[in-house]
């Protein structure tokens, strides 16, 4: 562990509302549940609702990636206020950055601009950007997340507020395209993401997340030449090939994968074959809430021995870490 802590490393992909950590969403739950109110356009759903649902995210029990989205509901229903969204960031970034145990030394986090009977999208984003930029910026970056279900002007309204934020010399360092793998149309995304490339914002994208994700839609997506990707579970030989000439970072998630089964084995993990070919690669967390686990234990995954890990040396490791510091977008 000693080893693992102390290879400077970046984590580059984790969702913030699903990286809340448990104290932290226990406390938002107290506070809701007493002053819960009926009537209170703010309290959508009823106490034990919410601890359905996150009883629901907590035990994941998943037939397929799609049902995973839904129980998010329960979390989105503690941090609909300003004062919440303030508490859950900065929970989360001293989860990773604080403490005798930081677990990087470099935390890009993400999250979805959105927009509640109290906050507007500006507000929201606001409140997490003035979280992250209480650290330097060699610690800490925002990326914005569109998700697939977004409608197109809600997509351009989410690129144009990275695109000012920026322009303002605010944190704001990239986009990333999230959400059920299955919904929307990918093929009209090419304008926004020009708009964020414009302004010098990194793109990661999420792609290729399930089996059922047609290869016309990975290739889609490589054609909008992205800085990063994320897990790039199912890629055919074509969309490889592109992603490997092109030596695209790709932001792997062991755990998630392994839980949301995508992946039915370290042993079938496509992490392999990046690795086979020297590849930039990033391995992260994904959402801490729903799968319980952290960066430091991510990495002893690639140290363990088989069939517990993937037996990887101290060089192999160290050199996965530089790939991460490597491929963030705070060098932009
Ligand atoms: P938020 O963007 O801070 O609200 O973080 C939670 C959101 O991230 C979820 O509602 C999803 O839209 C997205 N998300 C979390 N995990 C995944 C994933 O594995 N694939 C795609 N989207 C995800």
């Amino acid at each position: 562990i000693d080893f693992i802590q102390r290879l400077p490393k970046a984590e580059l992909h984790a969702h913030l509302n699903g990286s809340i950590p448990v104290p932290a969403l226990l406390e938002l739950f107290k506070e809701y549940e007493s002053s819960f109110d009926i009537e209170n356009t703010n309290h959508k759903l009823s106490p034990t609702e919410i601890l359905a649902g996150i009883n629901q995210l907590q035990n994941l029990d998943l037939s397929s990636l799609h049902g995973f989205f839904g129980p998010f509901a329960a979390v989105y229903a503690l941090t609909a206020t300003r004062e919440a969204t303030v508490k859950i960031t900065r929970a989360v970034l001293s989860q990773f950055l604080d403490g005798d145990l930081p677990q990087c030394s470099y935390l890009e986090l993400r999250t979805t601009p959105r927009e509640s009977e109290s906050m507007t999208r500006l507000e929201y984003v606001c409140a997490v950007l003035e979280e992250v930029e209480r650290y330097p910026k060699e610690k800490a970056g925002l990326i914005l997340s569109l998700d697939r279900r977004m409608k197109p002007e809600v997509i351009q309204q989410c690129v144009e507020l990275a695109k000012s934020l920026r322009e303002e010399g605010r944190r704001v360092v990239g986009i990333d395209l999230c959400g059920d793998p299955l919904a929307g149309d990918m093929s009209k995304l090419g304008p926004y993401i020009s708009l964020a490339k414009s302004a010098g914002l990194g793109v990661t994208l999420h792609i290729a997340e399930t089996k059922d994700n047609p290869p016309e839609e990975s290739l889609k997506l490589l054609a909008y030449k992205p800085d990063r990707l994320g897990h790039a579970t199912f890629l055919d030989d074509e969309a490889l090939e592109i992603v490997l000439k092109e030596k695209i970072c790709v932001e792997l998630c062991l755990t998630s994968n392994l839980l949301c089964k995508t992946v039915d084995s370290l042993e079938a993990h496509h992490i392999r074959f990046y690795l086979k070919h020297d590849h930039p690669i990033a391995v992260c967390t994904d959402d801490v809430l729903p799968f319980r686990n952290s960066l430091l234990a991510e990495y002893a995954l690639l140290m363990a021995q088989a069939p517990l890990g993937l037996g990887l040396s101290e060089g192999e490791v160290a050199r996965i870490a530089e790939m991460s510091m490597q491929s963030s977008f705070s060098r932009r």
